[in-house]
């Protein structure tokens, strides 16, 4: 729907039309004006009319013919040329639907019956082993490329080995492929009668695939680990998390980049970073001169972020971003917050004894008062910048520190409830349009403020944009 209505509001219709938008027209406002007494008879009239109406939708008499219905596009779904995640099921007559009436949320006499998520079968070719920061060791299912939902997926999780002897999982197997939240895809179980023998039960590797090192099982933890602090593994893994938008946001650092230069022996740790010149760059494979100048740029830029984005980049356990933003705006310096106690740490809202305990112990690594040293060395900021934000503002909110204009009309909400939600992400609201100004957010019939805007070169949210980002700050 997002796609639909940025597409739909691009400014150059020939980018519009690029993007092959199609629709079914699924009601007629006012139709009883015109003498139409049910939504079918309304269909039927806008399909005289030539609207593209959906063919396959059904007048049915009973609830048992919706039923049939519904079970009937339970197995006919694949066949659509669109995906479907379900039926909607209206009350036919206008008048029906008037003495129904709604809640405030949705009209009664409308539902969506959402089908259960579509499972398919394939074959488990192998499994692959990964390790991340922390040195957590997690099984991959690597299958057999298979459609589901919407993509061919070729990886699944299989979460931890407990998970793979519960479900019997052998490599060879036939498995059932289901996507949570039809997002991430996930094995769900096995076809057992489909065995011939051939297949192999799984164990996990006793040592570390990158370093060899033995794994560990913590006491409580369903986890297997690497405990090698310099398994290049794991600082890869955190080289990667410390560049990444919630952290240090050094755009152009992406794993790819990071993969490289790990390879190739140029950086080790985050320190290393900040020594990066350009001639080491452009041998790389994809990294021209002008690339190369514009990440050398953008990793000198991130010497001047605010302390929650280092803290939150350096990968304590437990320190995530809300509990970095938390610890910079407590402690506003990183010399301070390496001297608290766990009592003072503990004082911090929000900040637990377990999260204390890592913190402590992470600063009374040596490794970690030296790479500190180094990053200071290099000029990266130490101190807190951003103003006081609200508790639940995430370190990594775009409306962070900025100040905001709304303009126009927005269709899913008031001006109030915008200005609530940017507030909550940490940006603040103003009334006109300057040079101060740092992003406008321009619904319908947008006027005056977003003519200045785009003289001023003022970045430009459309809603569904704005949307985007405030619900990612929910997740
Ligand atoms: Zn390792």
């Amino acid at each position: 729907r997002i796609a639909a209505a940025g597409s739909l509001r691009q400014l150059d219709p020939k980018v519009a039309a690029s993007r092959q938008l199609d629709l079914f027209v699924y009601g007629l406002a006012d139709a009883e004006a015109l003498g139409i007494a049910s939504h079918s008879e309304a269909l039927d009239y806008l399909q005289a009319l030539g609207f593209k109406v959906n063919p396959e939708r059904r007048r049915c008499a009973n609830i048992d013919e919706v039923i049939a219905f519904v079970s009937e596009w339970h197995d006919k779904r694949p066949q659509l040329p669109y995906e479907i995640d379900g039926i909607v099921i209206k009350v036919d007559s206008f008048a029906q639907q008037r003495a129904l009436g709604a809640t405030a949320k949705s009209p009664r006499w409308a539902i969506a019956y959402k089908f259960p998520a579509e499972e398919v079968v394939t074959t488990l070719i192998g499994i692959e082993v990964n390790v991340g920061r922390t040195g957590v060791v997690t099984p991959t299912a690597i299958l057999e490329p298979v459609r589901v939902a919407g993509t061919t997926v070729q990886r699944a999780t299989l979460h931890n080995e407990d998970f793979i002897r519960e479900k019997d999982i052998r490599i060879g197997d036939a498995v059932i492929i289901k996507k949570a939240g039809d997002i991430i895809p996930e094995v769900v179980g096995v076809v057992v009668d489909r065995r011939d023998g051939d297949e192999t039960p799984f164990a996990m590797p006793t040592h570390c695939p990158e370093c060899e090192s033995e794994l560990v099982r913590l006491e409580g933890e369903v986890a297997l680990r690497c405990l090698n602090p310099n398994c290049p593994a794991q600082l890869r893994e955190r080289l990667i998390h410390f560049a990444s938008r919630a952290a240090m946001n050094i755009e152009g650092l992406g794993e790819k980049v990071v993969t490289q230069l790990f390879n190739a022996g140029l950086v080790r740790d985050v320190a290393d970073l900040y020594c990066l010149t350009k001639e080491q760059l452009v041998g790389l494979e994809r990294m021209g001169e002008k690339s190369a100048a514009n990440l050398l740029a953008a990793i000198e830029a991130s010497k001047q972020n605010s302390l929650e984005r280092l803290l939150f980049g350096l990968g304590i356990r437990y320190v995530g971003a809300k509990a970095a933003q938390l610890l910079a705006e407590h402690f506003e310096t990183m010399e301070r917050l390496e001297r608290a106690t766990k009592e003072e740490l503990m004082a911090v809202p929000e900040i637990g004894e377990k999260m204390a305990d890592a913190i402590t112990a992470f600063f009374a690594q040596p490794e970690a008062t030296e790479l500190l040293q180094e990053l200071r060395a290099y000029g990266v900021n130490m101190a807190y910048k951003g103003p006081k934000r609200s508790a639940e503002a995430p370190a990594d909110s775009a409306f962070a520190g900025k100040t905001v204009v709304l303009t126009g009309k927005l269709a899913s909400m008031s001006r109030n409830e915008a200005k609530e939600q940017i507030e909550r992400l940490g940006g603040r609201v103003t009334g006109s349009v300057s040079r101060s100004t740092d992003l406008v957010i321009a619904g319908e019939d947008a006027g005056s403020k977003l003519e200045k805007a785009q003289q001023l070169g003022i970045e430009i949210w459309d809603e569904p944009r704005f949307l985007q980002e405030i619900n990612r700050g929910k997740r």
